[in-house]
């Protein structure tokens, strides 16, 4: 498998480069030159076979000759070694729970793929790695824990200062050796701005073997299509074929959905639950393309107001807003709607959902009014644990810490204060051997 720059202007890459590379030189996001055809009994033996044989069978055209079989098959297993049930909230809606990982969101599949191709990718050369990342919450924590371990590659983690829950902001700032945390003092997409100046930067190109772990790079963005195969391994309704509604932020996960899909993956549509950074919603509505600046909100892992791989999702779909209507709808939640639903769900069914699945039941609820015969599957991207202070409030009662939760919040914070500009990380880059 090769891949090429959305810009349209790079030579084409294999999958080690495309993930050494993170973006391509001219500032595209690496796009597969085709979509692999699928070998139509994967789909009907998908259900016996086991999450790590399915997986390898998904990744292997995507990842070509770039890594050897028994080493991929490893990998795989490795990153998905914890359950992914999906759990049933009402008589139309399920939960696909996609955060009993190491950090208790999503994010943990996409980063241990990638820290472990980038650990084999690294034991092949002499140079060091540096992973540059820019997170909202849960990105960082998940690269930190999926790279702590990993020898011959350094983490440089940037967040907004303020904006994270406690649990994310310690997972961030109590982390190993090799790993550096800066916290920013300005909004998500500064932060992103800021690794996105330092990849263009030749000075530290020259210093750095830089790379960036966010789902723009391949190595993250791939392995996320994984979900929504294990919702249909355990999809028991033969007669229906379920509507899928994705937390949007960075429109990552909702792509690689599509990509699934695009493969052969039924699905009826996609639903892209935002909360209120509506730049995707307004456009699908209005045809025009308008970030501004990034609102916090509740869903804080979702305050981006111009995601990165919307492009990928146009790459899959077509340009137009009616082209991409077709498989997708968008919904904004308010902060409001959220709060309402984590309270409604727990009194009506007793199920906690952390806020970002709550936007997606929103959205999802939303839909099936309009929709009765249609059956739904949210993704639970989050642990409600990770949210205390919100999901409690909702609620009206406390949560329990999970065990493995109570050491890290002792552990005392480390990080360095930053200004939300590109000079000021680019000098402490210069002065410290990171
Ligand atoms: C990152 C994240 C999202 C958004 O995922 P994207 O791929 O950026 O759209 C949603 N929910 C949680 C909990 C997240 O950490």
């Amino acid at each position: 498998m090769r891949y090429y720059s959305l810009n349209g202007h790079t030579a084409l890459v294999d999958f080690r480069e495309a993930t050494l590379n993170g973006q391509a030189p001219d500032r595209g996001l690496y796009f597969p030159e085709q979509i692999p055809a699928l070998d139509p009994d994967l789909l009907k033996q998908s259900r016996y076979l086991s999450k790590a044989e399915l997986s390898f069978r998904l990744l292997k055209p995507f990842v070509g000759s770039a890594i050897e079989d028994a080493a991929l098959f490893r990998i795989i297993s490795e990153t998905i070694a914890f359950p992914i049930p999906m759990v049933p909230v009402t008589g139309l809606i399920q939960s696909l729970e996609l955060f009993h990982g190491p950090t208790l969101a999503f994010k943990d599949v996409g980063a241990r793929f990638m820290s472990r191709a980038l650990g084999y990718f690294s034991g092949l050369s002499e140079n060091s790695t540096t992973v540059l990342v820019a997170t909202s919450g849960d990105t960082g924590s998940a690269v930190a824990a999926g790279f702590s371990d990993v020898e011959g590659v350094n983490v440089i983690i940037l967040y907004p200062k303020g904006k994270v829950s406690s649990v994310q902001e310690k997972q961030l700032t109590t982390c190993g050796a090799n790993i550096k945390t800066f916290a920013v003092a300005g909004s998500f997409d500064d932060c992103q701005q800021m690794v996105k100046d330092a990849f263009m930067d030749q000075e530290l190109r020259r210093r750095y073997r830089l790379t960036s772990a966010n789902s723009i790079n391949v190595a993250r963005w791939l392995p996320q299509q994984l979900y929504y195969w294990f919702a249909w391994q355990q999809w028991q309704d033969e007669g229906a074929i379920p509507v899928m509604s994705v937390p949007s932020g960075n429109f990552g996960n909702i792509a690689a959905g599509l990509l699934a899909q695009k493969m052969g993956l039924p699905v009826t549509r996609f639903i892209a639950a935002c909360n209120s950074n509506d730049t995707v919603p307004v456009y699908l509505q209005t045809g025009k393309y308008q970030p501004g600046h990034a609102q916090a909100t509740l869903s804080n892992a979702m305050d981006v107001s111009n995601p990165s791989n919307f492009v990928r999702i146009q790459a899959l779909l077509g340009q137009s807003p009616a082209a991409i209507s077709k498989w997708l709808t968008a919904y904004r939640i308010s902060d409001a709607t959220t709060k309402d639903t984590i309270r409604s769900v727990y009194q009506q069914y007793q199920y906690i959902l952390d806020p970002h699945a709550a936007v997606a039941y929103a959205a999802l609820s939303q839909y099936l009014e309009t929709h009765p015969h249609a059956r739904g599957v949210l993704l639970g991207t989050a642990d409600p644990v990770k949210f205390p202070e919100v999901v409690e409030a909702a609620i009206g009662r406390q949560l329990t810490m999970p065990d493995k939760l109570l050491p890290l919040m002792q552990k005392p914070s480390q990080f360095t204060d930053l200004p939300p500009s590109f000079q000021a990380l680019k000098e402490q880059m210069m002065s410290e051997q990171i």
